[in-house]
């Protein structure tokens, strides 16, 4: 286990605070990409105005958080996704296929999400 391992929850936390501030209350999605206990990139999900579909499905916190990063360097990072509902609750945050294709292409090792009963759970890749 590495030494950030234990920082899951803070980690966590980051990526609710993301969310936290998104003003659309319908979809609130923080994402944090941590490697040796260092934040290589952050995203948050951004819904769209428009009515194509691909459009109107958004920008996914994931994708926002992974797109620019070369998987030379998303290799073996941990990715954290928090989600809120509109009561501020947790919610769950299990990345949709589209975003898993982006994660598996990064080589990333771990997802580390929320999950509808307020805690979270790891999933190795
Ligand atoms: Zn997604």
């Amino acid at each position: 286990m590495e030494e950030w391992d234990k920082l899951y929850p803070g980690w966590l936390k980051l990526a609710l605070k993301i969310a936290y501030n998104i003003d659309d209350y319908r979809f609130r999605l923080g994402a944090v990409l941590v490697k040796g206990g260092s934040v290589i990139a952050k995203g948050r999900n951004r819904q769209s105005k428009h009515y194509n579909f691909e459009m109107f499905r958004g920008l996914h916190a994931e994708i926002a958080a992974l797109r620019w990063v070369s998987p030379n360097v998303s290799r073996n990072s941990y990715l954290y996704v928090g989600r809120l509902r509109m009561d501020n609750t947790i919610g769950l945050a299990l990345p949709c296929s589209n975003c898993m294709n982006m994660i598996t292409r990064k080589r990333i090792k771990k997802i580390i999400y929320t999950t509808d009963t307020g805690g979270y759970k790891v999933l190795s890749l």
